[in-house]
């Protein structure tokens, strides 16, 4: 179950002549559960454009895109291929007819892929926090009292039970964004997609909010997927990376597999993560040959202590 890809290309000006793909031929497999995927790649790499084609908010130019979840006891199919056209199916439990329907309703789907977008506080317009958290769920659900109790849980999770009753207005930026991936969240979706997620964010608002999400992968098996330029955020807390250049996926796998990978990185303009340039630096500087590819501060306090303890000895 979850999101593939196949051969998916996407380019905003459909006009024949210098076609410029703004992501080009993307084979990809995601999971709906347990997933942490970040999607790195320079500014115009396609990040923000490949996810907004993993929930059929854009239409692409070729390729396919099939979904797959459950919901209701029932396997529902989504396939959607270019120009826009749409099937789906649903198997029930002990069936095996399919059935098919041509004019699709997408609501569903959106409702499995929770999109937040960048500086997602710019979209909270409710005159109270509930009301904005609620207003996702009250669309869904069609059913006040429901949307309520989501929007009440999702946020005592996000610990903003306390100003629910306010004016989003009268927030912080880093209380605003919360609102706003609240507002995704009680839906309930299976993945959660954001895009730059932390920019603009303190430091303290930052690892509050990456914090939240690698709790609810770890507890509630959710699949995260993070667009960032932040290599730390990579290194403490993806599962998986992407790396995309040009509209190309140039690299999918784990973040050691990337950070090993001198071509890659410097192939595609990403940086090391100060965890690693830090021992760089020090293996250099102290002429003693540290293991570069730690992530963790306790990583790096461990290999610092034990290789010093070595010289030392
Ligand atoms: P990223 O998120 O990695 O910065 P985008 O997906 O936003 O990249 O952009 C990929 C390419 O598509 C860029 O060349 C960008 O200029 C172009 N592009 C993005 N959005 C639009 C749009 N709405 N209309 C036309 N071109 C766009
Ligand atoms: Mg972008």
């Amino acid at each position: 179950m979850g999101i593939n890809l196949s051969k998916v290309s996407l380019n905003y000006f459909k006009s024949k002549k210098d076609i410029e793909y703004a992501i080009k031929d993307i084979d990809l497999s995601i999971s709906n559960k347990d997933e942490f995927i970040t999607i790195v790649g320079h500014t115009g790499s396609g990040k923000s454009t490949l996810v907004q084609a993993l929930n059929a908010l854009l239409t692409i130019s070729s390729g396919d895109v099939a979904i797959n979840f459950r919901e209701n006891e029932k396997e529902i199919y989504y396939h959607i291929d270019a120009n826009g056209r749409k099937i789906k199916y649903s198997l029930s439990k002990g069936e095996d007819k399919i059935k098919y329907k041509k004019r699709v309703e997408l609501k569903p789907l959106r409702r499995h892929i929770g999109l937040v977008f960048q500086f997602p506080e710019y979209q909270i317009f409710e005159e109270t926090v509930l009301k904005d958290i609620m207003f996702g769920p009250k669309n869904f659900l069609k059913d006040e009292k429901k949307a309520e109790e989501e929007a009440r849980k999702i946020a005592t999770m996000m610990e903003i039970d306390s100003i629910l009753e306010k004016s989003p207005f009268s927030l912080s930026g880093g209380q605003m964004r919360k609102v706003a991936i609240a507002g995704i969240l009680a839906s309930n979706p299976d993945i959660l997609v954001l895009d730059e997620p932390t920019v603009g964010l303190d430091p303290i608002a930052k690892r509050e909010l990456l914090e939240f999400l690698k709790k609810l992968n770890e507890e509630e098996h959710k699949t995260i997927i993070i667009i960032t330029h932040d290599m730390d955020v990579v290194s403490n807390y993806a599962k998986r990376v992407i790396v995309l250049n040009k509209g190309v996926l140039k690299f999918d796998g784990s973040k050691d597999e990337l950070f090993r990978n001198e071509d890659v990185i410097s192939n595609n303009n990403l940086s090391y993560p100060s965890s690693v340039r830090m021992l760089m630096e020090l293996s250099k500087k102290l002429n003693i040959d540290f293991d570069i590819y730690k992530y963790t501060n306790e990583e790096v306090f461990q290999e610092i202590k034990e290789k010093l303890g070595e010289s030392y000895e």
